[in-house]
């Protein structure tokens, strides 16, 4: 068992007397190791034991916020059973299996539309290819097309997407190109998480810079837990997915402690 800092051991006994917790984590880096194939990323099993433990405590709920696309954070979450899933940095939620994504302003709508219609003549000009609407933005599919027409079409569209002058992200997936108006963050992430549960208190983990906008929407009686090394605004550290999981572990055994 890793020992844990007696200043973090402190914060977490405090933590587990709130009247509704909630943990949310990041998942790679801060729960499951880096591998070279994202597909193959797992959480390691003392991190899965831990957020098992948690879920078993009333009043408690446990959220992954990753930067993957839902679909993706889902399936390395394995059983993710009862835990809010939200990917894309806070683009996208799934909660009990339902899916939704943050309100879009009048601005965003307008955006949206501009996207639409340049990757909609896009499509038209590549046979094969079609776009799919997604939470605020939309995907260009090319599956089946040849690796020469399918470049075509993926040139085509990022050119179509640039001359909007739109603020766009972009995501490359397998046969997909994904582009989206949303400027989310993980900090918008952790504050629509804390007024969906009612949480009390929050912990957040995370080993990565976007992390740190998590951190920041943490206040007083919470606690920021950064994983690994880098600058950071979180209060506690710890050294790696083991270290994370043995704080989760301990702080189920303080909550569970308090007859919950
Ligand atoms: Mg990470």
């Amino acid at each position: 068992m890793t020992a844990i800092p007696a200043e973090l051991e402190a914060a977490l006994t405090g933590l587990a007397e709130t009247e509704h917790l909630l943990v949310a984590l990041d998942f790679d880096g801060t729960l499951a190791p880096f591998v070279d194939n994202p597909d193959d990323s797992r959480a390691i099993p003392e991190a899965r034991q831990a957020v098992a433990a948690l879920l078993e405590v009333s009043h408690t709920t446990v959220a992954y916020v990753s930067g993957r696309a839902i679909d993706s954070l889902q399936r390395v979450a394995g059983s993710a059973d009862g835990i809010l899933l939200v990917g894309s940095h806070g683009a996208e939620y799934r909660f009990d299996g339902v899916d939704t994504h943050p309100p879009l302003s009048e601005d965003e709508r307008a955006r949206v539309h501009t996207l639409s219609t340049a990757l909609s003549s896009v499509s038209s000009a590549h046979p094969g290819t079609w776009v799919e609407a997604k939470p605020a933005g939309f995907a260009l599919h090319t599956r089946g097309l040849s690796a020469e027409k399918e470049r075509l079409a993926a040139d085509a569209a990022r050119d179509a997407v640039t001359k909007t002058r739109l603020p766009v992200t972009v995501r490359d997936g397998k046969d997909v190109l994904e582009f989206s108006i949303l400027s989310v963050t993980k900090g918008d992430a952790i504050r629509h998480l804390r007024d969906y549960t009612g949480a009390t208190a929050v912990l957040y983990a995370g080993d990565d810079v976007t992390d740190e906008d998590g951190f920041a929407a943490l206040g007083a009686g919470d606690l920021a837990l950064k994983c690994g090394e880098g600058e950071t605004g979180a209060k506690y550290r710890v050294a790696s997915p083991s270290e994370v999981a043995a704080v989760l572990a301990r702080l189920a055994e303080d909550r569970a402690a308090t007859g919950r």
